[in-house]
């Protein structure tokens, strides 16, 4: 029996609350795996290398692109980002659901790479919240808040190519529609073919 995980991406503008949704879903929830993302963006006060990104010297980075280390790698805003194709495999051939937390540029390139993923976006519930939520973060400009605001405009712009579309408004409803697809897409039919294949055949074989 093929006992490979299930790959989701999941993808949102700044300010819609991915990062706080994705880490409580990957807290309660052992099966699944948050893959940690290669970067060549400085860390932010706080962060931890190894734990929220791998942070790597761009000469670093583009060696490991020569390489083809990546399963997909983008530039996002003047930084480079990627997923490491190895540990995400190794990952999934343990069993294990791995969840990547990356832009749309890199959604496109898992969707080629591996056609069975799940693709899940999450809005902001209106253009005021996003508002509110971009300029939050301290004493910014009406012009650094502008600049945010048409980032994310253009991230919301690829939203049709996703699989499932969750509306943080209440976050825990969020959370729990999250966990529902989750769990749908875990007993859905793989690329592979059918889940509970070996069982299928031994139910119908006799019928
Ligand atoms: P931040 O620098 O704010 O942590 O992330 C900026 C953007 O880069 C976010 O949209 C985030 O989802 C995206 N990102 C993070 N890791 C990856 C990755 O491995 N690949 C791609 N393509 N995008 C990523």
């Amino acid at each position: 029996m093929s006992s490979s995980g299930e790959l989701f991406v999941v993808a949102a503008p700044s300010g819609a609350g991915k990062t706080s949704l994705v880490n409580a879903l990957v807290d309660s929830d052992e099966q699944l795996a948050l893959s940690v993302s290669y970067t060549t963006r400085p860390a932010r006060p706080g962060e931890v290398d190894g734990r929220h990104y791998h942070f790597t010297a761009p000469e670093a980075f583009a060696r490991m692109v020569e390489a083809g280390e990546f399963l997909e790698w983008a530039n996002v805003f003047g930084n480079c980002y990627g997923t490491h194709e190895g540990t995400t495999r190794a990952v999934l051939d343990s069993g294990r659901d791995v969840i990547l937390e990356i832009d749309w540029q890199g959604a496109r390139q898992v969707r080629e790479r591996f056609p069975g993923c799940h693709g899940i976006f999450i809005l902001p519930p209106s253009l005021a919240a996003l508002r509110e939520r971009l300029g939050r973060r301290g004493q910014d400009s009406a012009e650094v808040i502008a600049g945010r605001m048409e980032k994310a405009r253009a991230e919301i712009s690829h939203c049709g190519e996703f699989d499932f579309v969750v509306v943080n408004d209440d976050f825990d409803a969020a959370l729990a529609e999250l966990g529902t697809i989750i769990e749908a897409c875990r007993h859905g039919h793989p690329p592979g073919g059918p889940r509970h294949e070996a069982l299928l055949a031994e139910l119908l074989e006799n019928g």
